[in-house]
């Protein structure tokens, strides 16, 4: 009792410090309570009458004091003499502060039921991890939940990791609102309504067992977007709206703390899996080597998938190297006439890239992960790592050589490669959209033929189904302004067709890897302004809705890698010729900025693009392979659109099938880098004659190992027209030796037709007036007899056709190179044409071939007869 005044002054001094008196007696309670009606005590009385306490903390004299830390250790014993209030002070200031109990962090993106959100990994390298988005052009999308496990029951606050994505331009209305759910009961609070950057958001406290169901219920279908929920015990814990302090949370409460997994070791990693990349790696498979493609999203195809919608261009198969472009024109199709960027989904052939990278043996895909970091020693790259999109699992990949495909140069800016980027004035991004009758596909069909027509006369009511819109206060007004697709913008056409163009364009001063999400945003909003204009302020289109529209922005200009070359505009408008010269490049110089007419503020998004003689050249320009590596990280390739050019010239290399090209170079090339053990410098200093060998071998050749030998399987046949238009004549009919163009041997693209009436078999087949001169169909036989037969081949004329075809027949003796007229009607049954009379001998291989080398009109290819004098 007699430290009692001590003590006492202590707890007087310290009463505004974070330190607290407990007091520990072996006393009777009673006999307490009656000692405290006479002096005070400080603090807490705790009563310990079998000695418990005493024991564990060997208590032999009182009485005994003892400091014990807020993390429960124990720092100090002494008498309670021995105690000052500075002593005291500093051992609170130097003690570590207690963490708060570990929250349960909810990642939505890998909810098992996704509903109707989307998993947005845009901005993840940003963020720590992706967003999940209700992407519903204006229609509330369906839930997506999870039931969570809980470290047991009790009270949590909830917090909602979101934003208003309108705030940056102080818009009204907050249009991403959404509610979560906790086993089906909304809370009370409306989330998405607050705040221009991303924050936790307080949801309140509930009481919750050991699990629970989460969801997020979207109530606009404008965008909402929640990133992430956090359930915690302590109450009264604010958690870190970002930073450092939010990443180190979120590692330590997810899956992004366990260790990465082991991915594997690989020849070559191919980083992003746009058209560039998967065809590199499609190439470098198929030349033996052991390829990783890592792609972040859950198809192939980058801008020219079904997510982004934008539509090949360029000229592939060109005559100096007319194999290049072979894989581009397995992985993109051409679909003829009637398809253009926005086009229905099917049209981007997602399931056939797939199908083409998943068939390859030497080819291991990791969809779904995002590259996020890279480890290097001595400027080469040793491995990266990949975080998944939806569990956050991270993966580490090693490999000897690596190709940077992402667009944005990721990879080689995470390793310190040199890189270049326009930061104002260049070119934007779109999100393409398009718009549809609510009916049925062939009312549309019929509102889109006489759209053609006289467009703004029409009243677009072919469906009885009106579609309303809501007024969208926050998204840019476009009430007073003109705009493509309105009665009042400029131009002839359709005016649907205009709404949602590749010249909705935004972002030509804003970084495209910082403010991606802003950038996306504004082309949402100028999309919803535009079409809450055209329906709720013209009163157009009553029976239209937003039919799609991407949320992956389709981006066109970033980080562009320096190489040993760095192709400028001049290159291609004085055509300089490169020794190593290896992709043919033949879209103009094509660069994009604000369209003055439509703009009156400071956030463009409409664009025009160069236009004109300054910026065409003579193509195709062969670009040379030393744009296509880093030239300071001795292991780095790069293709698409971030390789090795400046502003100018990446107008005119980054059309899709150039890009795809540059990746069937990389494969090629990389394949040399793992024969002669060199880096990517190497080919071109020691092994440049390798390389233009392998650009002329067709695109399916193969070997199992780099230095197995290289084997051509056949070229895999014409798919026939889906739907035959006239049926050919059966061969067996047909007197002589009738050899079909479906058994012969076919270089180069050939489109089959059946649109004209006379042929042989279910098709024929032309070379579609494109790649010039590195198109062939041979047909090999054998005759029954030695002797002479009149040689002839059958085709559709027209006066498209072209005049002078050059067909080589090889029979007895040397071979005989003569030319074919197709524009002339062909005389004989089946449509055939005499080319000659040849002498073949009997049991030898002999051949006739048809080639479009020097021809300008189609050339059509369908059979070869040989008949003998006697027209047998
Ligand atoms: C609206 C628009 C219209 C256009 N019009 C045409 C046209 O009509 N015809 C034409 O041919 N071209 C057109 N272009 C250009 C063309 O689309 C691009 O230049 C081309 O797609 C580039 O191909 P790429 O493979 O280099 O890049 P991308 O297509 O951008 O593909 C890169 C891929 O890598 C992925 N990725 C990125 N970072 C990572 C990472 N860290 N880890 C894993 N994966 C990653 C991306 O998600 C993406 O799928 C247009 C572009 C736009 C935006």
């Amino acid at each position: 009792m007699g430290a009692v005044p001590h003590l006492n002054k202590l707890a007087e001094e310290l009463k505004d410090d974070e330190v607290q008196f407990l007091l520990v007696t072996d006393e009777a309670p009673a006999h307490i309570e009656s000692f405290l009606k006479e002096r005070s005590l400080p603090g807490w009385i705790g009563v310990d009458s079998n000695k418990d306490t005493f024991g564990r903390y060997g208590v032999s004299t009182i009485p005994a004091t003892f400091v014990i830390d807020a993390n429960g250790k124990l720092i100090l014993q002494s008498s309670p003499k021995g105690l000052t209030a500075n002593l005291l002070r500093r051992i609170a200031e130097r003690t570590p502060k207690p963490k708060p109990p570990a929250p349960v962090f909810i990642e939505p993106e890998s909810f098992s039921e996704r509903g109707g959100w989307m998993v947005d990994q845009q901005v993840m390298d940003l963020m720590g991890s992706p967003y999940m988005l209700a992407h519903g052009l204006g229609i509330p999308v369906p839930d997506c939940s999870d039931t969570v496990d809980l470290p047991g029951p009790g009270t949590y606050r909830v917090w909602v990791r979101t934003r208003d994505w309108v705030s940056p331009w102080n818009a009204p209305g907050a249009p991403g609102r959404f509610q979560v759910l906790l086993d089906g009961t909304p809370l009370e609070t409306v989330f998405g309504t607050e705040g221009e950057a991303w924050h936790w958001q307080d949801g309140g406290t509930c009481d919750l067992n050991d699990k629970v169901q989460v969801s997020l219920h979207d109530l606009t279908g404008f965008e909402g977007r929640c990133d992430a929920i956090l359930l915690s015990p302590d109450t009264s814990w604010v958690p870190p709206h970002g930073g450092e302090e939010l990443a180190e949370l979120r590692t330590r409460c997810t899956s992004l703390g366990l260790e990465p997994k082991d991915g594997g070791r690989f020849d070559l990693v191919v980083v992003g899996g746009g058209i560039a990349g998967t065809s590199a790696a499609i190439t470098a498979a198929r030349m033996g080597l052991q390829v990783a493609l890592v792609q972040d999203r859950p198809v192939l195809g980058g801008n020219g998938s079904s997510e982004v919608r934008v539509w090949p261009q360029g000229h592939t198969n060109q005559e100096r190297f007319p194999h290049v472009g072979d894989v581009v024109s397995e992985l993109v199709r051409d679909h003829g006439p009637g398809h253009a960027n926005a086009g229905d989904p099917h049209v981007f052939d997602d399931n056939r890239k797939l199908t083409l990278a998943l068939a390859e043996p030497n080819l291991r895909l990791f969809l779904n992960q995002r590259v996020n970091a890279a480890e290097s020693r001595d400027q080469r790259i040793t491995a990266v790592t990949a975080q998944h999109t939806s569990s956050g699992q991270r993966t580490r990949i090693t490999g000897t050589l690596f190709l940077d495909s992402t667009g944005d140069g990721v990879l080689g800016a995470l390793v310190g490669a040199d890189y270049e980027i326009t930061e104002t004035e260049h070119m934007g991004a779109s999100n393409l959209w398009s718009v549809a009758a609510t009916s049925k596909n062939e009312f549309q069909l019929r509102c889109e033929c006489e759209d053609e027509g006289d467009p703004l006369s029409l009243a677009f009511d072919q469906s009885t189904s009106p579609a309303p819109f809501p007024r969208c206060p926050w998204a840019v007004d476009l009430s007073e302004r003109d705009f493509p697709g309105r009665k009042t913008g400029a131009g002839t056409g359709n005016p649907l067709g205009k709404l949602g163009a590749w010249f909705w364009e935004s972002g030509f001063d804003l970084d495209p890897i910082r403010d991606m999400e802003r950038v996306r945003d504004l082309n949402l909003r100028a999309m919803y302004g535009a079409w809450d204009t055209l329906k709720n302020v013209d009163g157009l289109y009553p029976n239209h809705r937003l039919k799609w529209a991407a949320y992956i922005a389709g981006k066109r200009e970033s980080r562009r890698l320096m190489g040993d070359v760095v192709l400028v505009g001049d290159d291609f408008r004085n055509l300089k010729p490169y020794p190593d010269a290896a992709f043919p490049c033949s879209w103009h110089l094509d660069l994009h900025f604000p369209e003055p007419a439509y703009h009156e503020d400071s956030d463009p998004f409409i664009s025009e693009c160069t236009k004109g003689e300054g910026f065409t050249y003579a193509g195709p320009y062969w670009a040379p392979y030393r744009a296509l590596y880093s030239r300071n990280i001795k292991n780095l390739f790069m293709a698409g659109r971030n390789i090795s050019v400046n502003h100018e010239a990446l107008g005119a290399v980054r059309v899709m099938r150039t890009c795809g090209m540059m990746g069937e170079v990389v494969g090629k090339a990389a394949s040399l880098c793992v024969l002669h053990s060199c880096d990517p410098r190497g080919v071109y200093a020691d092994h440049l004659d390798g390389l233009i060998e392998l650009l002329k071998v067709p695109g399916r050749a193969r070997r199992a190992s780099v230095d197995a030998a290289l084997v051509i399987p056949p070229a895999p046949p014409i798919a026939p027209p889906a739907n035959p238009t006239n049926v050919g004549v059966d061969p067996s009919q047909l007197p002589g030796l009738v050899v079909d163009d479906s058994k012969a041997i076919v270089e180069g693209n050939w489109k089959a037709s059946t649109f004209e009436a006379t042929f042989v078999g279910s098709h024929y087949i032309h070379d579609n007036r494109s790649g010039k001169g590195t198109k062939s169909v041979r047909w090999e036989f054998e005759v029954p007899t030695t002797g002479s037969y009149e040689v002839r081949l059958s085709y559709t004329d027209s006066a498209s056709r072209d005049p002078q075809i050059p067909v080589t027949i090889e029979g007895a003796g040397e071979p005989h190179l003569v030319s074919m007229n197709q524009r002339l009607t062909p005389p004989h049954a089946g449509g055939f044409a005499t080319v000659g009379v040849f002498n073949f001998d009997a049991g030898k291989r002999s051949a006739v071939t048809i080639s479009n080398k020097g021809t300008t009109g189609h050339v059509i290819a369908d059979a070869v007869q040989l008949v003998r004098e006697n027209g047998q």
